[in-house]
């Protein structure tokens, strides 16, 4: 392991935020000194010390003194870092100060250099909640990419291979980051660097090829014609024709902008395209089913690859935007998924008026579930785990769980909002992690006595659905599409499905 800290990697005065003092003097990052997110970020009026990893990191593992504080204010008063570990807040000497040149071009500049080092994301991230270490941090491995940027660190130092894997890339962070630190294009810009070629770990390499790769998606035909049909289905010829979006019976202008959607809005005359997921269609084919089953005017274009999201998270940035661009010319008009982590990447790169994911999609087309789910007789209870980037990327959380609502009692899990630890290939790289972090909600979900936990991602159904298989559990993971259509079932027939919702 390595055995430097975080406190040798702070420090470089390119950064806005390391040059000047803050509010406290020389060492104050003024984050939490009264930094806000109107007047932080590209300021230059922060200091360095504070909380860049000087006063608290250690490389995870290796040094336990060095590690052993949770970050600490200059202050002494606001700041924002529990610090697990615990620590004696103050000041510390400053950073060694930055060796020459202006940065290996390995990260956007503008991007890494926002971070203020204030220490807000810290509460917010599910790895330093696991260690307690500043390293395993977003803050910290902010730190250690700009270490890694400006040269101070070797790219092959185990510190950096390590803090890249170990992130789950949940983007937690960037919600409650005065600064607008965009961490999730960071990490992208990280790994593409850190695992490039043989660096990348196998099994990503593995499945990204067969997500590249049409003829290796084609081999699950047989799943994937089953994903596209459903009962009343057209056959697939008609089916894979585009046909008109429902509009709004209130507001004949079409959709209103769900939550969170930034800009643009969706044309109420566009054709609405349904992707199948790489991974649903060969492991959830029902979920593209249900989607068919509660609205037909979906179509669902036979040829259509892969988003890309799976190699942006894995290393190969460029490959999941071109595989992006390449999937929004196949899928015409609006693209619908049920793919929370796929929604929020071809937003990215499509545009956001492009894509919606379901729940957006059913709640603007004004969809009112019919029925109800019920267990043992009595209306079922059930609860939500959001997807990571649909709540982090597009700030989408209310209409999947009004939705449930709606045909089931709900249930808030205190930590629907966090990770369940599938984060894409995470759960496979790194499976203990990966348990580690579910096991909280799994204690939630049985404390709680829900019968169901609904998903809006095919990772995170995977994820919930084998945690409780191995506790034994009596709660039933499902996917949103799927817990919908179960509920339409029970409707008597002509129910009130479809529009007329409000
Ligand atoms: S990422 Fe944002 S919240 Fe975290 S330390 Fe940097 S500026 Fe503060
Ligand atoms: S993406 Fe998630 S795991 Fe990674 S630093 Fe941010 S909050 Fe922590």
């Amino acid at each position: 392991m390595n055995d430097r800290t975080n406190a040798e990697y702070a420090g470089n005065g390119e950064h806005p935020g390391q040059g000047d003092a803050g509010p406290c003097g020389p060492g104050c990052g003024g984050g939490s000194c009264g930094g806000s997110r109107d007047t932080a970020g590209g300021t230059g009026t922060a200091g360095t010390a504070h909380g860049s990893g000087a006063e608290t990191g250690g490389a995870r593992g290796a040094e336990a003194g060095a590690a052993a504080s949770g970050g600490t204010a200059c202050c002494g008063d606001a700041t924002p870092d529990p610090g697990p570990a615990g620590g004696a807040p103050g000041h510390r000497p400053a950073p060694p100060a930055p060796g020459p040149g202006a940065g290996l071009g390995i990260f956007d500049k503008n991007l890494l250099d926002r971070c203020i080092s204030c220490g807000f994301c810290l509460p917010a991230c599910p790895t330093y909640a696991l260690t307690g270490e500043e390293t395993s941090s977003p803050r910290g491995r902010i730190t250690l990419m700009r270490a890694l940027e400006t040269g101070q660190l070797p790219p092959d130092d185990p510190t950096l291979a390590e803090e890249s894997s170990f992130c789950l890339g949940c983007r937690a962070c960037e919600t409650v980051c005065p600064a607008g630190v965009e961490y999730g294009s960071l990490l992208e810009q990280w790994r593409d660097h850190q695992w490039s070629g043989r660096n990348r770990p196998w099994i990503a390499r593995i499945l990204m090829l067969i997500m590249s790769r049409p003829a290796l998606l084609r081999l699950q035909g047989l799943v994937r014609r089953h994903a596209r049909g459903g009962p009343g289905a057209k056959p697939d010829r008609v089916a894979a024709e585009p046909t008109t979006a429902p509009t709004r019976p209130d507001t004949p202008s079409g959709p209103s902008l769900p939550d969170g959607a930034p800009d643009g809005q969706a044309a109420p005359d566009r054709p609405v395209s349904l992707m199948l997921g790489c991974v649903e269609r060969g492991l959830y084919p029902k979920v593209s089913r249900a989607v068919r089953e509660l609205r037909p005017e979906v179509a669902v274009p036979a040829a259509q690859g892969c988003c890309g999201a799976l190699h942006a998270h894995n290393g190969d940035s460029s490959a999941g935007a071109e595989l992006a661009r390449t999937l929004g010319e196949q899928l015409p008009g609006t693209i619908v998924t049920t793919a929370g982590g796929c929604a929020a990447h071809l937003a990215h790169h499509l545009g956001r008026d492009r894509v919606r994911e379901l729940s957006e999609y059913l709640d603007e087309a004004r969809y009112a579930p019919a029925g109800e789910v019920t267990v043992d007789g009595r209306r079922a209870r059930a609860a939500l785990q959001d997807s990571c980037h649909l709540r982090n990327g597009l700030g989408v959380t209310r209409p999947p769980r009004e939705l449930i609502a709606a045909v089931a009692d709900y249930v808030e899990l205190p930590g629907a909002g966090q990770c369940c630890g599938a984060a894409g290939t995470y759960a496979m790289l790194r499976p203990d992690d990966s348990k580690a972090v579910l096991d909280p909600k799994l204690d939630d979900i049985e404390r709680l006595d829900v019968d169901y936990v609904v998903t809006v991602n095919p990772g995170c159904l995977r994820q919930v659905q084998q945690g409780l298989k191995r506790r034994r559990s009596r709660a039933r993971a499902i996917h949103l599409a799927e817990f919908l259509a179960l509920a339409a079932e029970s409707a008597p027939a002509g129910g009130t499905s479809g529009e007329g919702k409000g």
